[in-house]
């Protein structure tokens, strides 16, 4: 079953937006990123969104000031956090993990206390930006992400933004690896910014959804726009936002 998501990072939109959006233009439900306040606090406000909106939370991020660097010491507290939602995947940076800070802590605590927490977790991979790059090359390259997750048996969420910046094919990347990634953070790519909406850069999205299609296995799409160029108005980047669900809807 495939279901479609919204990320609630969207342009400039606030959550709540982001959840009356999902609600009217019919998403599956939202991936909700948590703030560094989750960790702490119960997440109040959002659960209530989702109630009022009858807008399901169906899938995570770990907060994203925590996305480059996640000490050890909090490991149990983003994993705990977790558990206010019913969410089926949550998703971390590898990079905050697998960080030169912590050559050992990762995966193998980590992992295990996921596995306590009953939490099952996926791992995206950096843009080749700078200073991205001083990183291990396990967390932005394409090929050495994927050789990475499949020596540990980690998941992985497909950022097409992401691999197409590190020079990857997310064609290629996906039909390879397919058997592994419950999650796809989908956006387009002009060869300079990234997180456009679908059709406003020049991925090659159908061939991906022809494959993802073709696979029919159990995966949860997130629409993850940032930036909406030539859209002025929040009526017009709403318009982008239904255009690139209409480009989904087409192919699943
Ligand atoms: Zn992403």
């Amino acid at each position: 079953m495939i279901h479609i998501a919204l990320s609630t990072k969207c342009g400039d939109f606030s959550v709540k937006e982001v959840f009356q959006l999902a609600k009217e233009l019919r998403f599956d439900g939202v991936e909700y990123i948590l703030s560094l306040n989750d960790l702490w606090t119960s997440p109040k406000k959002v659960l209530e969104y989702s109630a009022f909106y009858k807008v399901p939370v169906i899938s995570l991020h770990q907060p994203l000031s925590l996305a480059y660097y996640a000490p050890p010491v909090l490991f149990e507290t983003l994993l705990r956090a977790g558990r206010h939602f019913s969410a089926q995947v949550y998703t971390f940076h590898l990079c905050s993990l697998l960080h030169p800070l912590q050559p050992d802590t990762f995966p193998h605590i980590f992992l295990e206390k996921a596995r306590r927490y009953n939490i099952d977790v996926s791992f995206e991979s950096n843009p080749a930006t700078f200073p991205l790059t001083l990183l291990s090359p396990q967390t932005y390259q394409p090929h050495e992400f994927a050789a990475f997750c499949k020596h540990y048996n980690l998941p992985m969420t497909l950022d097409t933004s992401h691999i197409a910046k590190s020079k990857g094919d997310i064609v290629e990347f996906y039909t390879a690896n397919s058997t592994r990634i419950p999650v796809l953070h989908l956006s387009d790519f002009d060869g300079h910014t990234q997180h456009l909406p679908l059709g406003m850069g020049d991925l090659p999205l159908t061939a991906l959804l022809q494959a993802l299609k073709k696979r029919c296995q159990n995966t949860t799409l997130v629409l993850e726009l940032h930036h909406f160029p030539r859209c002025e108005s929040p009526e017009d980047k709403i318009q982008a936002l239904k255009t690139s669900l209409l480009f989904l809807r087409k192919f699943l």
